[in-house]
């Protein structure tokens, strides 16, 4: 293991004791960055990943017709520049066992697994003020103590456990989108309902719709879903975008979502007629892709009138699309502006309920009751149901973190600390809890963002701090209280001015009954983020205490 960086510890002998840095969740696309960041620095570190192996999210989420809402020559890492040049994308949009065989890749090709003890979820992480040590223990039993602690545990990697009463009685199987099983799942022959139509759900249905019996969907909420697009990849367009990678990429850091080549809009969409309008939203719509049909005017996202023109073309695609009219207006979403939830980006699923073996049942209406033997049961009719798919979503953004027991000796749990919303600063610190990081943490704008970017960003300023403080010899860094307050309601004000607060999402914490409702992630853009992330540290790493 070696020594540490910052020097000896207390000499208590402890197994795998003195690393500069733990990793939790290092198996996936952040957990590997940031090893392979952390080992350039020569720094001890030890991960510990729940999974059996590496992939993070594209590890868990197997489920059929997975695949990524961002454009593959986008969701990739930008690290090493062989590598992006190299690899080979052979569609538009990456599909799960590709990016998940892109992972392992990565992986081996800078020899990252050495650091990852797998199948090991850590429980608790202490940290002792008088030594500066994180103390972390993991189910395996393992206890490690290091200088620094660093979460990459991932925004959607909670699964909701569905919570119906009867569902242990429940006679065939059942499936979380989220849990999906490595081998597969044959559906053919079977009586499938599947509860759930967010993007898990959305990029399911049409695929167990072609191998069931018969599909129920239970849909509680209907949402926005636009057409992927999805095609071979390009030749031209994959060698030009090769070409341009590195401008490409520094560009992405100058815009909102963190893709480049999507030229801000300058209208409104209220500035021009309902007819050039409408042409324009076609020409999105025939594009496919979420941020080039955001991109359609400059106010969809903060200004309701404007965005009730695309929520109502979308609603009528979707009328013109579905042949029943009744199952049509079910599908039609009318809770929330379009956008305000993530919007979805599906191939053929507004189609699939043209088929015979497709049935749509409104739980909003009447709600699942229990789970039965045979099926379940609504308030208004029981089904039955050989298989269940629940595509219900995750404890998104805190779930992960909040399931360990992170405290500092003597003082509140983080559970405690955020028993009102995550309160961080950057979404990189959480005052009161030093020298632990978090990637894409709330606060950022991780999840509204390309998150192969934002990874890479927060990454590289966690390990340039932790390099500031080698080079200092600091053992210590922690948020003030003021700057945290401060970024918290700079966060609300940013989102106070959007629509996203009309939603009940899970940005908003709202799919998890109990759970406060605050808007969690950054909205105000990534080129705003980074400009001030670039600043603290400009300013001698304004906000944050270093002792030590
Ligand atoms: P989700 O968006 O939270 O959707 C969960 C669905 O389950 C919603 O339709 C929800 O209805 C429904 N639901 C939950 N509890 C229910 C209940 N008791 N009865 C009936 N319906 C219930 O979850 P997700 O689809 O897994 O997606 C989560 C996020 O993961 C996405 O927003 C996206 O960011 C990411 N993701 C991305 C991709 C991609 O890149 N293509 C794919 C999958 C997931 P309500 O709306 O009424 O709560």
């Amino acid at each position: 293991m070696g020594g540490s960086a910052w020097g000896a510890t207390d000499g208590t002998s402890v197994k795998s004791a003195d690393v500069d840095v733990v990793v939790v969740g290092g198996g996936g696309v952040a957990g590997l960055y940031l090893l392979y960041r952390l080992r350039g620095l020569g720094l001890n570190v030890t991960a510990f990943e729940a999974g059996s192996d590496v992939g993070g999210t594209w590890y868990w989420n197997r489920y059929p017709g997975c695949r990524c809402d961002v454009d593959s020559l986008e969701y990739s890492y930008s690290f090493a520049n062989d590598l992006q040049q190299e690899w080979h994308w052979p569609e538009r949009y990456g599909t799960q066992p590709e990016i998940l065989k892109y992972v392992n890749h990565v992986a081996d090709r800078f020899d990252l697994r050495r650091y990852i003890q797998f199948n090991t979820r850590v429980t608790s992480a202490v940290f002792d003020a008088n030594s500066n040590l994180w103390t972390v223990t993991t189910d395996q039993n393992d206890m490690i103590r290091a200088t620094f602690c660093v979460m990459a545990t991932g925004n959607l990697s909670t699964p909701r456990k569905p919570d119906f009463p009867g569902i242990d009685d429940f006679q065939g199987e059942w499936y979380h989108t989220g849990l999906w099983p490595h081998e597969g799942v044959d559906f053919t022959g079977l009586r499938v309902g599947v509860i759930g139509t967010g993007s898990s759900g959305v990029q399911s249905i049409p695929y167990i719709a072609a191998q069931a019996k018969h599909l129920h969907v239970f849909q509680r909420t209907a949402n926005f879903s636009l057409p992927a697009r999805n095609e071979p990849m390009n030749a031209q367009t994959e060698l030009t975008h090769k070409a341009e990678y590195p401008a490409r990429r520094k560009a992405a850091y100058d815009t909102p979502f963190g893709i480049a080549g999507y030229p801000p809009p300058a209208k409104s969409a209220l500035e021009v007629p309902a007819d050039e309008r409408d042409q324009i939203y076609e020409r999105k719509w025939a594009e496919g892709g979420s941020i080039s049909f955001l991109y359609s005017f400059n106010d969809l996202l903060t200004n309701k009138a404007a965005n009730d023109t695309a929520s109502e073309f979308v609603r009528q695609k979707i009328r013109s699309i579905v042949k029943d009219q009744e199952v049509a207006e079910l599908l039609a979403p009318h809770t929330h502006p379009m956008g305000t939830k993530r919007l979805i980006l599906d191939t053929n699923y507004y189609e699939t309920y043209n088929r015979d073996n497709v049935t749509l049942v409104d739980v909003k209406s009447a709600p699942i009751e229990e789970i039965t033997k045979t099926g379940l049961r609504t308030a208004q009719a029981g089904y039955e149901l050989d298989a269940i798919v629940f595509a219900t979503g995750f404890d998104a953004m805190t779930g992960a973190m909040l399931d360990i027991d992170i405290r500092v000796e003597g003082g509140p749990s983080l559970k405690e600390a955020w028993s009102a919303g995550p309160r961080t600063y950057l979404g990189l610190m959480i005052a009161g809890f030093p020298n632990l990081f978090t990637i894409t943490g709330p606060g950022s704008p991780g999840v509204k963002s390309n998150m192969m970017l934002s990874i890479e960003q927060h990454t590289n300023w966690i390990v340039d701090c932790l390099q500031h403080l080698r080079s200092r010899h600091h053992r210590r860094i922690e948020v003030e209280p003021e700057a945290e307050e401060s970024w918290v309601t700079h966060v609300r004000e940013v989102a106070d001015s959007t629509l996203y607060p009309l939603a009940n999402s899970w940005y908003m914490g709202a799919n998890i009954p109990g759970k406060p409702l605050v808007f969690m992630p950054y909205v105000g853009g990534v080129q705003m983020y980074k400009k001030k992330c670039d600043e603290v540290v400009a300013n001698g790493y304004e906000g944050f205490l270093i002792s030590g």
